[in-house]
């Protein structure tokens, strides 16, 4: 399986300012340090092999779309946030007017995780297959709603595409065009449910906007069971560990240091923070990730965990 990020920050798009990018300009000339570059491969080169990851790149602009790939020729997705817009790109590139079949699977229906849908181009195709999967009884209702009027110019029938709505009862394993997918209710507004998903001997639990109690000892061995042994989590680490104990406590989140030890318990092979805090720059979600990597050294046992960070763009092969 490949997993590939279209949409990685939380609650809201964020774009980078004027002063992100003077500032990284500034950072990078800085690293130079009197360079004389012949040609653009040289600055290039120089830029990918010798300046920090917080100058190169962005941690997310878009918000929650994440691709999974199993070499089946139906397309899987985790939610609709913005980055839904460029997926639906890719698809429509890729297929070259054939039609297609996605599968979507909805974590639940906040904002940013359905913002995407009315931006998918696949939608608007005629002979276009969406079902969309999900363990909400009001997946139908939010998505017909936020393409209504006055909101919205386009109305959810005039939708080209075969659109279906498909419930998953949680915690019963259900086998989706060779996927083996199992949601499991968790802790936040309105509700939402993570996802376990399964093929060719390995496992990937997507776990976004969950707030996870660690205290709670039946919570956590309930999610360290849903976690067990996976090759990668993708979590909900919105906060760093002292605001979620503090300010943001019972905001439906979670924090860097919470996957960590969830992810140790479930004996997990990576983390990688996801939905990102929309406040928070690239070095400060540089300096989280360095964080969770450090608590991970000092608490680690007989099994090493890999942490990583969602930028949109990434791709993980597991
Ligand atoms: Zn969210
Ligand atoms: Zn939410």
């Amino acid at each position: 399986m490949r997993v590939r990020f279209w949409g990685t920050r939380g609650s809201i798009p964020v774009a980078l300012t004027v002063a992100d990018i003077r500032d990284k300009l500034a950072r990078a000339l800085v690293a130079a340090e009197g360079r004389r570059f012949e040609s653009y491969g040289e600055a290039r080169a120089f830029a990918e092999q010798s300046l920090p990851f917080s100058v190169t790149h962005t941690f997310g602009g878009h918000t929650s779309c994440v691709e999974l790939i199993t070499g089946h020729e139906e397309y899987f997705v985790c939610d609709m946030g913005s980055g839904a817009r460029a997926f639906g790109e890719h698809i429509l590139a890729r297929q070259a007017g054939q039609p297609a079949i996605v599968n979507i699977f909805m974590s639940h229906v906040h904002w940013d995780h359905i913002m995407g849908f009315p931006f998918f181009g696949p939608a608007y195709v005629k002979g276009m297959r969406i079902r969309i999967h999900g363990s909400h009884d009001i997946l139908e209702k939010a998505f017909r709603m936020q393409q209504s009027a006055p909101c919205f110019p386009v109305p959810f029938d005039y939708l080209g595409a075969k659109i279906e709505f498909i419930k998953i009862d949680p915690g019963k394993p259900v086998e989706i065009s060779g996927l083996k997918v199992t949601t499991q209710l968790q802790h936040h507004s309105g509700d939402s449910y993570g996802y376990r998903f399964e093929h060719g001997g390995r496992s990937l639990v997507y776990t976004t906007d969950s707030e996870h109690k660690l205290e709670e000892h039946s919570e956590a061995e309930l999610f360290a069971g849903f976690f067990r042994d996976a090759d990668l989590v993708i979590f909900d680490a919105m906060y760093s560990l002292a605001d979620a104990i503090s300010i943001r406590a019972d905001w439906g989140h979670s924090s860097n240091v919470v996957g960590v030890e969830l992810c140790q318990m479930a004996r997990a092979k990576h983390l990688v923070l996801f939905h990102h805090e929309p406040a928070n720059n690239d070095a400060t979600l540089e300096g989280l990730l360095k964080e969770a990597r450090r608590f991970e050294e000092l608490t680690r046992g007989d099994h090493a965990l890999k942490v990583s960070a969602a930028y949109d763009g990434l791709e993980i092969d597991l």
